[in-house]
């Protein structure tokens, strides 16, 4: 009976991940998580990478917050972390405009909700203290909306994302943080498709106390290694007052094992849980990596190749309705209206992984996270016409190879 539980070992295949994430982790970064020694958590050589990482990922968000650290884990265990400041009865103002900023909506009013208010509706608290406001799908949160709505409610906290995957769309920091400011509330950003992608220092947007980000978008380091996150000195003395109710992500507590003790950087982490030496060797070869290409250059290359599929998949009668620059969100051209999800699994189906809309309306996602070469956008742009092509659509592929030429001709190889 038990050896029939034996299933065969696991094979998963190479696919093209053209999708929002994850991003496709650099060979040199899966190399060093399969090439690092056993070696327990408080091997040395493991606390000295921690702490060349905890250094490595201050330039890369570009701060001097000592709290600055590595969240085992995905996205959303960075972002819990950031949250954990959020008490029972606090004051929120939340902005949400998409799949991902809806969740840390959730979030908030899960932390947010008093005891009362959280058995009241245990999976989606709806605690009086928070207040979302709603910015509808295809469309960016402004410096105007952030302006009325923290002028009117006065929150402790307010939180956002700033580019809101789920509808592709890049909402106005500068706007957020000076609002902020403005009205001395504490900033908390979702940044989990943007570091690593657009060219920011977190340290110039003092309206914002808390930033999370993930491995596996902008940092290309799947192979569940850290979620990046910065927390200021204000926001560290606030959760010095009021606690919070976690011990493994408790930002202060979690910040030990990175050698950040009492508000200071030490010359050696102490334990708080069984870091591996895989990931910690996999995400120092990922901040490596993105030092070395450098933050604005990325940034550079991001803008250049994600304008070349914009054009592309436009002449290909699409229309684009997204802003970020690691991914298209668009809607197909009348004739395939309705047909979203049949696409999609049409592409998937064949190793082209790309996505629809988690959350409506339906629209169909195409990404290029490390895939800033004319070799894979020109192999994402053929495969996605002839996709379109299979449904029946009348796609002009001349001149979309005409768009590709323009940008590309002069550039023989990846
Ligand atoms: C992808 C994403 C998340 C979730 O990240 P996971 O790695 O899936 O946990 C949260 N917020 C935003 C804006 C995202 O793009």
């Amino acid at each position: 009976m038990s050896q029939n539980m034996i299933f065969p070992q696991l094979e998963i295949p190479q696919t093209l991940a053209a999708g929002p994430g994850p991003g496709n982790t650099d060979p040199r970064v899966l190399d060093r998580f399969a090439s690092a020694g056993m070696a327990d958590h408080m091997q040395p050589d493991v606390l000295r990478g921690m702490i060349e990482c905890k250094q490595m990922l201050r330039a890369v968000m570009g701060t001097s917050n000592v709290y600055t650290f590595g969240v085992a884990g995905t996205g959303w265990s960075g972002l819990d972390v950031m949250f954990s400041a959020v008490m029972p009865g606090d004051k929120v103002v939340v902005f949400s405009n998409g799949t991902f900023s809806s969740i840390d909506g959730l979030t908030v009013r899960m932390k947010a909700a008093t005891a009362e208010e959280l058995a009241a509706d245990p999976m989606n608290p709806q605690p009086a203290s928070v207040i979302t406001i709603d910015v509808p799908h295809g469309e960016s949160v402004t410096a105007e909306i952030v302006e009325k709505a923290l002028a009117e409610h006065k929150p402790k906290w307010a939180a956002i994302a700033h580019w809101e995957t789920g509808s592709g769309r890049i909402n106005d920091m500068r706007g957020f943080s000076d609002a902020c400011e403005r009205h001395d509330v504490m900033g908390l950003v979702d940044a989990v498709s943007s570091l690593g992608v657009e060219d920011f220092r977190i340290d110039d947007f003092p309206g914002i106390h808390g930033w999370a980000s993930c491995p596996q978008k902008g940092i290309c380091c799947l192979p569940l290694t850290y979620a990046p996150v910065s927390f200021t000195d204000r926001y560290i003395d606030e959760l010095k007052k009021t606690g919070t109710r976690t011990f493994v992500h408790h930002p202060i507590l979690e910040a030990r094992h990175w050698g950040i003790i009492d508000g200071k950087d030490v010359d050696k982490g102490t334990y708080h849980r069984t870091h591996s030496a895989y990931a910690i060797a996999a995400f120092h070869e990922a901040l490596r990596i993105t030092l070395q290409h450098t933050i604005s250059q990325r940034a550079e290359d991001y803008a250049f190749h994600e304008s070349v599929l914009r054009e592309a998949v436009t002449a290909m009668g699409c229309d684009v309705t997204s802003n970020m620059t690691s991914l298209v969100v668009l809607n197909l051209p009348e004739s395939l209206a309705g047909r979203e999800a049949e696409l999609v699994q049409h592409c998937r189906a064949d190793g082209f992984g790309i996505w629809p809309t988690l959350s409506a309306p339906v629209q169909v996602r195409i990404g290029i996270l490390n895939l800033l070469s004319p070799v894979a956008i020109t192999e994402i742009v053929t495969r996605f016409g002839q996709a379109m092509k299979d449904l029946g659509a009348d796609v002009d592929m001349d001149a979309v190879q005409a768009v590709l030429d323009k940008h590309y001709k002069t550039t023989t190889t990846a």
